[in-house]
């Protein structure tokens, strides 16, 4: 983390799991257990029903709440599909794309692409995931990998939008697996991605974008990964799901640096 340059981003990722009254319980006891002081943004991306719940109940907090996923169109016949215009009214702030899962069912590049643009053209932070397969890894390929994701996932994106733009590494290998990414695997990955910033937006607006980590990311192995001086946050799947371990992450985000 670097707090002097960016924000420090702690975004849960709830995928489909949680009932709105449950999300609504869940506020209750989580609430009553933040800390005090503002060191790191918190986000929760939860089902779009939960919406209304999580909304209602972080009302007045310092705490963002976020779709998981939008469609690029503004409105039309695309059935059960959701614009970012809704997401704004629902009162969201946040927008995940391209997450890995996302991806394997079928969106591609260019879908995430006209994604980030709908989403910040709506005035919310997109949160855009990439990452490599193992079998990339293995092959020595990961860096070109996530060079062209990041490419393909900004094109369009002005020098006035990007930094608010919200990146967060995720290998597909460490996702929803127990098996997290090293510091130095994470922080040499996401240090490649600065780098790609930098190339294409300068160095000014490098040092400001937040890239988080994400992949099996707990309340154990959360202090090491964050002290990385490249990684800004995390994109939290399993561990946010209960309250005490999501808590002991954002304290784990509280660190001086
Ligand atoms: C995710 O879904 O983005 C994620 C990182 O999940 P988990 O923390 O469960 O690996």
């Amino acid at each position: 983390m670097n707090r002097k340059y960016r924000k420090t981003v702690i975004a849960a990722n709830w995928k489909m799991n949680k009932t709105p009254s449950e999300t609504k319980a869940f506020m209750t006891e989580f609430k009553a257990m933040l800390p005090k002081g503002r060191w790191c943004d918190i986000a929760f991306c939860v089902p779009a029903v939960c919406i209304p719940a999580a909304v209602r109940a972080m009302h007045e907090t310092r705490v963002g709440i976020g779709a998981e996923n939008c469609n690029a169109n503004a409105s039309g016949a695309y059935t059960g599909e959701i614009a970012t215009n809704m997401l704004v009214d629902a009162g969201c702030k946040y927008v995940i794309c391209g997450h890995s899962e996302r991806r394997a069912m079928g969106e591609t590049d260019a879908d995430v692409n006209a994604k980030v643009l709908a989403i910040l053209e709506a005035g919310l932070v997109p949160i855009m995931c990439v990452g490599e397969s193992l079998e990339q890894r293995e092959l020595g390929v990961t860096e070109e990998w996530i060079a062209m994701q990041i490419k393909a996932g900004l094109s369009g994106v002005g020098e006035d939008k990007i930094k608010k733009v919200v990146i967060a590494y995720e290998p597909i290998w460490a996702i929803g697996t127990g098996k997290t990414a090293t510091p130095e695997q994470a922080e040499e990955v996401c240090q490649s991605i600065r780098t790609v910033i930098r190339k294409l937006y300068g160095a000014k607006v490098a040092r400001a974008v937040s890239i988080l980590y994400g992949g099996s990311m707990n309340e154990k192995n959360a202090e090491e990964l964050l002290a990385q001086p490249d990684i800004d946050g995390g994109l939290i799947g399993g561990a946010s799901l209960v309250a005490e371990k999501f808590i002991k992450i954002i304290e784990a985000a509280n660190q001086p640096c």
